[in-house]
């Protein structure tokens, strides 16, 4: 099969271009030319499978035409060796918990899949590959570990020096083997620009095999319909309708939950959950679409004023109307998503995270406008742990860090100090020819 560009002014890709590759030349995004679906035997047998089967008939149905069954079968279980298991806070609110992975957010998800492929499809090139990634903390992380002892692929991690949060840095700096941690002296969009800058540097193009482990390479939403399957799965009481509730920056969380419906999970909805950064919600009510700068939130890993998934989605739903039907938008303040965080805790004894609580308001509000009961799915992105001083503040109290993270913040941290300027850079990446 091949994968078109969402701009349409390039040629289509093969599943292994458009993985290596990341974006088309054209700046738009990669899509599926069809999407299957899953046989009518898959959901009659569904309350039998273990996650690992899930994933693979999930995958093999998105992309099964371009790989061996058998390579991709081996490729889905070392990817997703954790799960996604689905909390119920009361009979209608569940919690679908995706902070089993390394690092604690379902950025683990795409990350690992992503790194299986490109290990396989790095086999046939003489070169090792170089991966770039600038972050302002989760993505560096999950891409980090995702590639971590892979033979023959190095990642080079920027981040802003003195922007991102303690168990941030320890994720991507202190793993060595074939990770390095560059702490530039600039902020997350100096960061970018570098690495936007080594792909436009013919010398470094020619001389080494580079390429981005950006969010919105078509390898990371595929993993990441696995979880709706799995989720769907765990509800007890499939009679009534089923909406996902997803705290959304990017918008890749939501688009992989669409892929899923367009396999043929029932879906009855989708609820858009935003913090302040409200371009969706309010083109959904408006139909007026309006990028701009983002504003700072607790609910940090959402801070996105221009959302890259859009143009998916709207491949996916290309008029209004369409989108309106399937998707119902909210947003909320920060100062809500901390009550909310409260309420959560006293209510159900559950500590969520600002991401998920901001998911749990959304929900909230929908209910409301129903007129039967239905099973509302809420993505809890993150553990709270990764945002304790945001939860410890709110809920007054100290919460339990998990084992991995506490002997995480142990380990010593290594990085190489550099500049903002582009010549610093380069000198380091021809250092590694
Ligand atoms: C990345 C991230 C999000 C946003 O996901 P998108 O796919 O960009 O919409 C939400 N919560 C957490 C914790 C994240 O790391």
């Amino acid at each position: 099969m091949l994968y078109y560009s969402t701009q349409g002014k390039t040629s289509p890709a093969s599943l292994k271009e458009a993985v290596m590759r990341g974006l088309p030349a054209d700046n738009g995004l990669f899509m599926p030319q069809r999407i299957g679906k899953l046989p009518l035997s898959f959901w009659q047998n569904l309350e039998k499978k273990s996650f690992s089967d899930i994933c693979f008939e999930v995958a093999n149905c998105l992309i099964g035409e371009d790989l061996p069954a058998g390579i991709l079968q081996n490729l889905v279980e070392k990817a997703i060796d954790f799960d996604a298991p689905l909390q119920s806070l009361n009979a209608d609110t569940h919690i679908l918990e995706l902070f089993h992975g390394n690092t604690f957010a379902f950025k683990d998800f795409g990350a690992r899949f992503m790194a299986q492929l490109m290990s396989y499809f790095v086999k046939d090139e003489k070169r090792p590959l170089h991966i770039l990634v600038a972050t302002s903390g989760d993505t560096g992380s999950a891409v980090a570990h995702g590639f971590l002892g892979i033979p023959n692929i190095f990642v080079t991690v920027l981040y802003p020096k003195g922007k991102v949060s303690e168990i941030q840095e320890k994720q991507f700096t202190t793993l060595g083997e074939n990770i390095t941690a560059l702490e530039i002296e600039g902020t997350f969009d100096d960061c970018q620009a570098l690495v936007k800058q080594a792909f436009l540097d013919k010398e470094l193009t020619s001389k080494l095999f580079l390429t981005s482990a950006n969010s919105i390479n078509i390898s990371r939403l595929v993993p990441q319909a696995f979880y709706y399957v799995r989720a769907y799965q765990q509800l007890i009481d499939k009679s009534k309708k089923t909406v996902f509730v997803v705290p959304s920056g990017n918008f890749g969380n939501l688009t992989a939950g669409i892929l899923a419906q367009k396999i043929g999970l029932p879906v009855d909805r989708f609820v858009a959950a935003t913090n302040a950064n409200a371009v969706v919600p309010e083109y959904l009510e408006t139909g007026n679409y309006k990028p701009r700068t983002s504003v700072p939130t607790i609910s940090n890993a959402m801070d996105v004023g221009n959302p890259s998934n859009f143009a998916r989605m709207n491949d996916l739903m290309p008029n209004l109307a369409d989108m309106k039907e399937n998707i119902v938008g909210y947003a909320f303040t920060d100062s809500e998503t901390r009550q909310a965080m409260i309420e959560v805790k006293q209510k159900f004894g559950y500590v969520i995270d600002p991401h998920g609580a901001v998911g749990y308001l959304a929900w909230k509000h929908y209910q409301k406008t129903l007129t039967e009961p239905a099973n509302g799915i809420i993505l809890e992105t993150a553990h709270p742990s990764k945002f304790v001083e945001t939860v410890e503040e709110t809920l007054g109290e100290k919460i339990t860090i998990p084992a991995k993270l506490q002997d995480l913040l142990k380990r010593t941290k290594k990085s190489i100090g550099l500049g903002k300027d582009f010549e610093g850079f380069k000198k380091f990446l021809l250092e590694k020819v």
